[in-house]
């Protein structure tokens, strides 16, 4: 039997890259222009942009699978209106962005970097290092209580803080306080940290006044996606001393970062790895996988996105 025709687009995993040259007919964009006839599926991840330009130019493209929880790279309409199947990786990645959102929020206010740099300066002989604020016992509000903003939650819990959270509905089955806006969450908490989908629903979801309601003793942490914040009010915010410090992993235009942001010692980055450990990345890729070999199965999806589950 002939193996079906799957474009990578970049970028991938080595493992995941080498994983479908194994198993399928693979084929590259440099590769398209001779081949694009007889692709019938994507294999992305979510920082590989998969435009309308590019499913409309795919005549045989029957799915898209994505490593990664989050698909605001892919045209959902445009590939809906094909009927062309969607998947993600859900749930397997959960632990490990949490982990990373809690990881975040304990080196800002910790000030676990600024505090390393201390030592490595040789500062430390010429006099302690300032106080800093504990997170026990603090406020902290969620935006997005999903699957990853429980995970959050529940590890908040457990180092003892009070956790509030707002999304577009209230959640029924949890004991958290609710917000109804993102200024007014941010307003009654100590830190605010941001797990919701990318795309245009959510553009500059954290704008100025969210960011003046969280004020100049707030931290914001945000492991959902650079598009949610309004870049340029965050980093304003920081330099005018109205935001106290922020723990970000996502940017607006990565991997580019606002080098201002690099100079605050108030401020965490890491580089979008909120995911990345062995575990998680070979749960995901194994998802992945699994849902593209369903898919030339029988045409379904172990984890469909949810906009083609609704149909
Ligand atoms: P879920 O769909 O489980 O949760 C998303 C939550 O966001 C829901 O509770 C939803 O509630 C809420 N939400 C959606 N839109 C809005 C809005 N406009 N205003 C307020 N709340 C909103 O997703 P996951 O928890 O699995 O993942 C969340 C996101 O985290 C991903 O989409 C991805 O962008 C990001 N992520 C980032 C990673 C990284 O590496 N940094 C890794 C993994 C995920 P409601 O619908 O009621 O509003």
């Amino acid at each position: 039997m002939s193996r079906a025709t799957i474009l990578r687009v970049p970028p991938l995993s080595p493992q995941l890259h080498d994983a479908v040259g194994e198993q399928y007919d693979a084929v590259d964009p440099a590769d398209l222009p001779a081949r694009r006839d007889d692709v019938v599926g994507i294999v992305c991840t979510n920082t590989g942009r998969v435009d309308g330009d590019l499913i409309a130019s795919l005549p045989r493209l029957g799915v898209i699978v994505n490593h990664g929880v989050g698909y605001d790279n892919i045209d959902v309409p445009a590939a809906l209106a094909r009927g062309i199947a969607i998947s993600n990786t859900p749930d397997v990645l959960d632990d490990a962005v949490a982990e990373t959102a809690i990881a975040l929020l304990l080196a800002v206010r910790r000030e676990v970097v600024a505090a390393d740099r201390f030592v490595r300066d040789g500062r430390w002989p010429d006099g302690p290092y300032p106080l800093t604020a504990q997170v026990a016992d603090s406020r902290v509000g969620i935006i997005g209580l999903g699957r990853i903003g429980r995970a959050v939650a529940t590890r908040l819990e457990a180092l003892g803080c009070a956790v509030s959270y707002h999304n577009r509905r209230q959640v029924p089955d949890v004991d958290y306080t609710y917000a109804a806006s993102p200024a007014a969450l941010a307003a009654a908490v100590d830190n605010l940290v941001v797990v919701v989908p990318g795309g245009a629903g959510t553009e500059a979801l954290i704008d100025r006044s969210v960011l003046d309601a969280l004020g100049p003793d707030g931290v914001l942490v945000n492991i959902a996606r650079g598009s949610v914040v309004d870049e340029p009010e965050l980093v304003a915010a920081l330099r005018e001393g109205r935001l106290g410090g922020a723990g970000l992993d996502v940017y607006a235009d990565e991997p580019r970062v606002p080098e201002e942001l690099t100079t605050m010692d108030n401020v965490v980055l890491l580089p979008h790895v909120a995911s990345g450990t062995h575990v998680t990345r070979a749960a995901m890729r194994a998802l992945t996988l699994d849902n593209l070999a369903a898919w030339l199965a029988d045409g379904t999806l172990r984890t469909p996105i949810p906009e083609l589950s609704a149909r």
